[in-house]
C-alpha cells in the first residue's frame, strides 16, 4: 500500500499518527442479507493521522475498495422525520437565502436523489438538476426532463455537464484526495456566470470534543475542521464565503465561490493536535466504560442500539463484536430492516419489533433523534427505556 508521507490537503510533512484500530469492517452502510456475509465483511486498518500544519485528519491506511458504493450501499437518513425537516430547511436556505433559481444544479454524490429533487421541484425555483451517484437507483430522467441522474462516480468526464451551482453533501469525507475532487468540480463551474458551491461534511472538532469514538470508521477516510476544510477549498482555487457548524454542531456547512485571483491559503492546525491526542488517550477508557454499562444493562433485560448507520455499526463493532450483550439494532429505514450489521451480524429491526423481542433498553446513537424516537415509542404504546450515548 502506498502510505502518504505528505498531507493530502496542504502537502506538509509534519504529520502525526494518533489513533490505530486494526481490522475494522470497511463497510458500515452496506446491506448484508445474511449473518454470515455480515461477519465475513472485508476489513482494513484505521490509522488516523493529523496534519500539524492545517489540522486535516485522515486514515493513512485507507485503500479504497473497487465496489464501495454500489447498489448495495444504503445510507438514506430521510426516513427520520427530524432529518427530513433538517433537509427541508437546507433547501429553503439555498433557494431563498442564497437565491439559487434558474440555475443548473449539479449534485455530486446525490444518493437516492431526494435533496436534488427538492431543489428542482421547489415551487418557482426553475432549477434544473443533474445528480451523480453510483448507488442511485431510480428513473434517470424525471420532472419533465428537468431532473437527470447518472449512476456513476463524479469524475473528470462529468465536469463537462455545465453547472452554476454544485451541491455536495457527505461525500468529501469518503474521498482520499479531497483537493483533486474540488479541482474536478472547479472545471464544471468555470463557465458559470455566478459559480457557487454548497458543501456539508462531519465536523471533526465535534467528534473529538465530545469523544464520539464511533464517528471514526473506515468509510470516512478524511475528517475536517472548519479551518482544514477552508484550506482544502483555497488550495483548489475557491474563495470560502461562509463556513459554520450545523445539525447540532455535528456537521460543517461551507459555501464557496470561484475567484480569478488565486486566494491565499490559510492554515490553522495547532488546536486540533492536542484535541486528537486527548481523544486517543481516552478511547480505551471509554470503551471499557461502555462495555461495563451494557453488560450491567443487559443483566436486567435485553438491550438494543437505535440507528444502524455508521455510528451504530461502529459502536457495535467496538463494544460488542461477539454479540454478547446487544440483542438487535433498530433502524427506521425499511431497506435496512431484515438485514444484518456489517462486521458483527446483529439483526436490524423496526422499532415496533422491540417489545416482542423483549428489549427493555435502547441506546440512541445520535442525540439529535432522541426526541423523535421517544415520540414513536409512546405513540405505539411501547415501553422501552431510551438512553443517550453521549
Ligand atoms: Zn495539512
Amino acid at each position: 500500500m502506498n502510505t502518504p508521507s505528505r498531507c493530502p490537503i496542504c502537502e506538509s510533512e509534519t504529520l502525526s499518527d494518533f489513533l490505530f484500530r486494526g481490522k475494522v469492517p470497511i463497510h458500515q452502510n452496506m446491506l448484508m442479507r445474511d449473518q454470515q456475509s455480515a461477519l465475513n465483511v472485508p476489513r482494513g486498518d484505521l490509522t488516523l493521522c493529523v496534519c500539524q500544519s492545517c489540522g486535516f485528519i485522515f486514515n493513512r491506511s485507507f485503500a479504497p475498495p473497487s465496489s464501495m458504493y454500489g447498489e448495495e450501499y444504503e445510507n438514506t437518513q430521510a426516513c427520520s422525520p427530524s432529518f427530513a425537516q433538517y433537509m427541508n430547511r437546507l433547501v429553503e436556505h439555498i433557494i431563498v437565502d442564497r437565491e439559487v433559481r434558474n440555475s443548473h444544479v449539479v449534485e455530486v454524490g446525490c444518493g437516492n436523489g431526494l435533496f436534488l429533487r427538492k431543489l428542482v421541484a421547489y415551487d418557482g425555483s426553475q432549477n434544473k438538476g443533474f445528480g451523480f451517484d453510483p448507488s442511485y437507483r431510480g428513473e434517470l430522467i424525471d420532472l419533465d426532463g428537468r431532473l437527470s441522474f447518472a449512476n456513476r462516480y463524479y469524475d473528470e468526464q462529468c465536469a463537462d455537464v455545465p453547472a452554476d451551482v454544485v451541491v455536495c453533501r457527505h461525500v468529501i469525507e469518503h474521498v482520499a484526495r479531497p483537493v483533486d475532487l474540488l479541482l474536478t468540480i472547479r472545471r464544471a463551474l468555470v463557465r458559470a456566470e455566478r459559480p457557487r458551491l454548497f458543501f456539508e461534511t462531519p465536523c471533526v472538532e465535534w467528534i473529538l470534543k465530545n469523544r464520539v469514538m464511533w464517528d471514526f470508521f473506515y468509510e470516512h477516510c478524511s475528517y475536517f475542521t472548519a479551518a482544514s476544510l477552508t484550506t482544502a477549498f483555497e488550495m483548489a482555487g475557491f474563495q470560502v464565503d461562509d463556513v459554520r457548524t450545523v445539525f447540532g454542531d455535528q456537521y460543517l456547512w461551507l459555501e464557496a465561490s470561484l475567484t480569478n485571483i488565486r486566494p491565499s491559503v490559510s492554515k490553522n492546525g495547532e488546536d486540533i493536535v492536542g484535541l486528537a491526542a486527548d481523544f486517543a488517550k481516552s478511547e480505551a477508557e471509554s470503551m471499557g466504560w461502555w462495555r461495563e454499562k451494557i453488560r450491567r444493562l443487559s443483566a436486567g433485560g435485553k438491550v438494543a442500539l437505535w440507528g444502524a448507520g455508521a455510528k451504530g455499526a461502529t459502536f457495535a463493532n467496538m463494544i460488542d463484536p461477539e454479540r454478547c450483550w446487544i440483542d438487535c439494532i433498530v433502524d427506521l429505514n425499511p431497506a435496512k430492516q431484515g438485514h444484518f450489521l456489517p462486521g458483527t451480524g446483529h439483526p436490524i429491526v423496526n422499532y415496533s419489533d422491540l417489545c416482542a423481542r423483549g428489549v427493555e433498553t435502547a441506546i440512541v446513537m445520535n442525540p439529535n433523534y432522541r426526541e423523535e424516537n421517544f415520540k414513536l415509542l409512546s405513540q405505539a404504546g411501547l415501553s422501552v427505556h431510551l438512553i443517550d450515548q453521549i
